[in-house]
């Protein structure tokens, strides 16, 4: 028996209350482009985990709802969507091909993530995670060309999943509403004080002046 959506939901903010005691704020440079998955995410904004708290902390419930919703679509349509159905498992049987597949397997604080980090102008890196994972991709043959019928009805049981996806996300966030208060105690407990001796930090730094004997600053 499948648990119900009430349920799943609830686990997956447990989920993300136990793991967010364990969240720093990111030293490393920000990403520039938005995250696809987090930036107006009508889930993030049901949950009450709107653009004033940190990427990370939103990436991290935002994944593990997503994860909720594919499942639900994937059964769906796995029994109302046959065409849809056969080609996703093809693909999926393209991608087992593959030799190399670093998205796979991540946590869901990293999943949907860049592979690499944003690259410095001037400074190219040698190789990248992406470009392994794309010659990798390229060694594996293409699915063959569907024809313009197949394509239409293809575009159209597409269009039914998304409906059905749209649907569950509707019922996602109305449940997510009733969770919103144990999701602001735990940002208050443990993401703002960090915010707050960060930019605490971050003053004292600004009013001291620099000290000449002091080597310079990188
Ligand atoms: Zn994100």
């Amino acid at each position: 028996m499948e648990r119900s959506l009430e349920t799943q939901v609830s686990q997956a903010v447990d989920a993300w209350l136990r793991w967010l005691p364990r969240w720093e704020p990111a030293t490393h440079r920000g990403r520039i482009a938005p995250c696809r998955r987090c930036f107006g995410s009508p889930v993030l904004s049901a949950a009450g985990l709107g653009a004033d708290v940190p990427h990370g902390v939103q990436h991290g419930l935002s994944t593990r709802i997503k994860t909720i919703v594919d499942h639900l679509v994937a059964e769906y349509t796995a029994v109302n969507l046959p065409m849809l159905q056969t080609e996703l498992d093809q693909q999926a049987a393209r991608n087992r091909a593959r030799s190399y597949r670093p998205s796979e397997g991540l946590d869901p604080e990293f999943e949907g993530l860049p592979l690499d980090p944003e690259p410095v102008p001037g400074a190219p890196f040698l190789f990248t995670i992406s470009g392994l994972a794309e010659e990798a991709d390229a060694g594996v043959p293409a699915l063959p060309p569907l024809s313009d019928d197949a394509k239409a009805a293809l575009r159209q049981e597409v269009g039914l999943a998304d409906d059905y996806a749209n649907m569950v996300g509707r019922e996602v966030c109305a449940i997510l509403l009733h969770h919103r208060l144990r999701i602001q105690q735990a940002i208050a407990q443990y993401v703002e004080p960090q915010i707050e001796a960060m930019l605490e930090e971050l003053t004292r730094s600004l009013d001291v002046p620099f000290d000449p004997n002091d080597s310079p600053p990188l």
